[in-house]
């Protein structure tokens, strides 16, 4: 394949948009790590039940039945493509803020009535931290060493010493794209008789992960993230914390029956998703799910190496540009990469290359605020991210654009 095509057609590849000089160019969109535009398959689905869908679950017309059996066959695609096993539990939620809020309030007291406890790295994104802080057990964050497997020793020594229910980790960094060895996180957490869930929103979007494969007990991700619109995200994983976990969301549909005194509750994933679903939502992720899955083995990563490599060989050879880094040890990175140049702030950086070169890039502190002053970055960086509808031009707009901003001296 010619990786200057995009590896799949995404909606609104070739936007124009307006420049400060009056002229216009075509947006090169490399925020995907914020939000990935929609695939164009993702478009066709959506437009296909679109005119379909009606009340799910409880309706008896035959639009509420066709749109029930769209949103439980979203539900089997969405958990099949993160390699759920069969007594495995899909949870349609908003995102993956939702999905780990959830999870925390399912993790189980210990056998002498203490509530669970989690640990946690200091490199994780907000969602994969606050939620775990305000659990009834709490959490304990360790400060990542410097390579991967001084960390793995240290999360190690941790779970040896105190007594934890969950580990939470993510599957690749939203701020460096660099990845985790999530078989060897699995390993450890398990050893010492603790669960692990995977915040997979940076990785679902950029590789291949399966439950099954991994052992992992729990992944969440989102749709937005993952070349769908907003609105729909999921948590997947072993079905007795959450069959047992305080509901979510209190209300209809997430119950079996209901007098003025006491509530029946249904197990998951009903009990956690009261209210009126998201059909629309879930079919489009979905939908992006069967596209990403049906891909050539190997090709999403083939496409994003090979854009990952050109974008930090292009930044790294800028005078003044520091691209952001955890580890020094190898690692396989998602198309995801963070950087600082000398003495220019990076809000401005951001803003020239939306307004003179139509680029759209993310800056500030990417919600990971504890690992970007432990970086040394207080007053935030850029991040570029690109996904499967990026081209090498686009690429290369950017480096040029920076380079100019140093040639010029800011
Ligand atoms: N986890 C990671 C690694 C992320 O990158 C993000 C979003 O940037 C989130 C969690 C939160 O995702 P959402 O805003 O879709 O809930």
């Amino acid at each position: 394949m010619n990786h200057h095509t995009p590896c799949l057609p995404v909606v609104g590849a070739h936007t124009r948009v307006p420049l400060i000089n009056g002229g216009s160019t075509t947006y090169a969109n490399l925020d995907c790590a914020a939000s990935a535009p929609a695939l164009v398959a993702v478009q066709e689905r959506v437009n296909q039940v679109l005119p379909l869908y009606a009340s799910v679950h409880r309706g008896a017309g035959y639009l509420s039945q066709v749109s029930t059996a769209l949103y439980e066959a979203a539900r089997t695609s969405i958990g099949q493509h993160v390699g759920a096993r069969a007594d495995d539990v899909t949870i349609i939620t908003r995102h993956t803020t939702d999905s780990l809020n959830l999870l925390a309030g399912c993790i189980p007291t210990n056998p002498d009535g203490t509530p669970g406890k989690v640990l946690v790295l200091d490199i994780e994104h907000h969602a994969n931290l606050l939620p775990w802080q305000a659990a009834s057990g709490g959490a304990t964050v360790i400060t990542a060493a410097t390579t991967i497997r001084e960390t793995l020793t240290q999360l190690r020594a941790e779970l040896a010493r105190d007594n934890y229910t969950l580990v939470a980790a993510t599957g690749a960094s939203n701020v460096t794209g660099e990845a985790l060895p999530i078989t060897e996180l699995v390993d450890i957490a398990h050893a010492a008789g603790a669960r692990i869930v995977i915040d997979a929103a940076q990785l679902v979007p950029h590789r291949g992960f399966s439950l099954t494969t991994s052992g992992a007990d729990y992944v969440v991700f989102s749709g937005h993230k993952t070349y769908a619109p907003f609105g729909a995200g999921a948590l997947v994983g072993r079905r007795d914390w959450l069959d047992a976990g305080h509901p979510y969301l209190a209300g209809g549909g997430a119950v079996h029956n209901v007098t003025l005194t006491t509530i029946t509750w249904a197990p998951a994933p009903a009990r956690h998703e009261a209210g009126s679903p998201n059909v629309i939502g879930a079919v489009a992720l979905a939908a992006a799910c069967e596209a990403l899955g049906n891909l050539p083995a190997g090709e999403l990563e083939r496409h994003e190496n090979v854009l990952r490599t050109r974008l930090v060989e292009g930044l790294s050879a800028i005078e003044g540009v520091r691209i952001l880094r955890l580890w020094e040890d190898s690692c396989d990175p998602v198309g995801v990469v963070s950087f600082t140049v000398a003495q220019c702030d990076p809000g401005l950086v951001a803003a020239y290359l939306s307004a003179e070169h139509g680029i759209g890039v993310r800056d500030g502190r990417f919600c990971a605020h504890p690992l970007l002053t432990r970086l040394g970055v207080e007053n935030g960086a850029i991040r570029a991210s690109v996904g499967v509808g990026t081209t090498v031009d686009e690429v290369e707009r950017l480096i040029a654009a920076v380079t100019q901003w140093v040639e010029q001296g800011s």
